[in-house]
């Protein structure tokens, strides 16, 4: 039965090797995917300081919490909101891009009402609308 040993061997070794030729593939794949191709910005990419904001869980203690207070001032101040952040905290936005002038007020409207959903929603908005007018590649 040495020849069946054999040719289990052969066998296994033509599996691992397709298996390792499969793997490369696999990897050229994702090595195309995620660097070869221009990635879309996040928010977190666009205004680092707002998406780790945003992402809080608001709980009903941080609600009334000065920390929130504070961050409510500052998302109504048009240099220190969302949309100013991306433009490094300048306000000149107000004036050269009416839809992020929008985006910018409709920020502080969700977050002054405390709406995650709509907050969630307008962040796509911005996301998306800066990725595509404001990226520069
Ligand atoms: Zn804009």
């Amino acid at each position: 039965m040495i020849q069946g040993n054999d040719h289990e061997l052969i066998n296994y070794e033509q599996q691992q090797q397709q298996q390792q030729i499969k793997k490369q593939q696999e990897q050229l794949q994702y090595h195309n995917q995620y660097h070869h191709q221009p990635q879309p910005l996040l928010l977190s990419d666009i205004s680092p300081t707002w998406a780790i904001r945003l992402k809080k869980k608001q709980s009903h203690l941080f609600l009334a919490s000065l920390t929130r207070l504070r961050w409510l001032f500052e998302i109504i101040h048009p240099k220190k909101c969302v949309v100013a952040e991306a433009y490094g905290f300048s306000s000149s936005y107000t004036n050269n891009c009416a839809e992020c002038a929008r985006i910018g007020n409709r920020f502080s409207l969700y977050f002054a009402m405390y709406l995650p959903k709509k907050i969630e929603e307008n962040q796509q908005r911005f996301v998306k609308h800066w990725n595509e007018k404001h990226l520069k590649i």
